[in-house]
């Protein structure tokens, strides 16, 4: 419930607009599936995405397997599901102690909103977790991790603004180490990802977690604002081509009627997404389940 609720706009303008196409009809033809590709085009699904599902449409058509619309919508659900379904993956084992997470987004995403919802997740499984704030480059974002720090009762390494990120991290990770955590959560900096310094640093901040634990960062997750439409897919393929993103966290898909995004992302990137942010709330970074997301928006 929270789910649907979280992605009401998208599905009112994109799920609600099909339905209100299709529903009650007495026959579906090519006309109705083009209507369904201009909502699914502005919902930002993406011309790649667009198309698959359209062809799928116009195929079933061709087949007469599309007799109502509560036909056209099992066929989207069912074509959607395929084209989602490679991104949803199990939350990874920690095998490693401490399991590090590597967290990376430009400022505004979303990033240190979703530190403190991962942190108080695993906290909440039992895990003993330590967060670095390795974004050093605004004091704002090392208070406010600190203020999520001293709500879950959680230690956040910090030193001075200015200070090298690389080295409060490796702190982060020595701390963690002697204290026999679980986890660390590093936080970065999200300057615009155009300076090349950014990239620089990040490169950086792997090499030193890289000499901490070979195997780590174990994870690296980009943080992206699905309502920055197809700006976040270009943001995402920067940062994968600089650090190797291992999973993808979209937030604020409760903000925008543009949540198709995510088709788009699914169908360009093949990156994982590890959780969509729908709300304020702890709880409301979910893990992506794509039969779930994909029955929240239609149905
Ligand atoms: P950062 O600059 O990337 O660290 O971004 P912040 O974590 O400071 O988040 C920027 C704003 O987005 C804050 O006001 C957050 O409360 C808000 N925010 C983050 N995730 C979500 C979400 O999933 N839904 C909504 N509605 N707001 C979010």
């Amino acid at each position: 419930a929270r789910l649907r609720q979280g992605l009401s706009r998208t599905r009112e303008r994109l799920g609600g607009g099909i339905a209100d196409l299709v529903l009650g009809r007495r026959s579906i033809d090519a006309l109705t599936v083009e209507e369904i590709e201009t909502l699914l085009l502005g919902a930002d699904a993406g011309v790649e995405a667009t198309t698959a599902l359209v062809d799928d449409l116009n195929d079933r058509l061709a087949r007469h397997e599309l007799a109502d619309g509560e036909a056209v919508l099992a066929a989207l659900k069912e074509r959607m599901l395929k084209l989602l379904a490679p991104c949803e993956v199990p939350a990874p084992v920690f095998t490693a102690r401490p399991h590090v997470i590597l967290m990376a987004g430009v400022n505004g995403a979303g990033k240190t909103t979703t530190i403190g919802k991962l942190a108080q997740r695993l906290k909440s499984e039992g895990k003993q977790v330590v967060l670095a704030a390795g974004d050093t480059f605004r004091a704002a974002a090392v208070e406010q991790l600190k203020v999520w720090g001293e709500r879950l009762g959680v230690p956040v390494i910090s030193q001075q603004p200015g200070a090298d990120p690389a080295a409060v991290i490796y702190d982060a990770l020595l701390a963690a180490r002697s204290r026999g955590a679980d986890v660390v959560i590093a936080d970065t900096s999200g300057r615009l990802h155009t300076q090349a310094g950014l990239m620089d640093e990040l490169r950086k901040i792997r090499r030193v977690m890289g000499k901490f634990d070979p195997a780590a960062p174990h994870e690296t997750l980009l943080v992206l604002d699905a309502g920055n439409g197809q700006n976040a897919l270009v943001q995402a393929r920067q940062f994968n081509e600089a650090i190797g993103v291992t999973g993808l966290v979209l937030t604020k898909l409760d903000g925008t009627a543009k949540g198709g995004v995510v088709l788009a992302i699914a169908s360009q990137l093949g990156l994982p997404i590890r959780f969509i942010g729908v709300g304020e709330k702890a709880d409301d970074l979910r893990p992506f389940v794509a039969q779930d997301f994909v029955e929240a928006l239609l149905s």
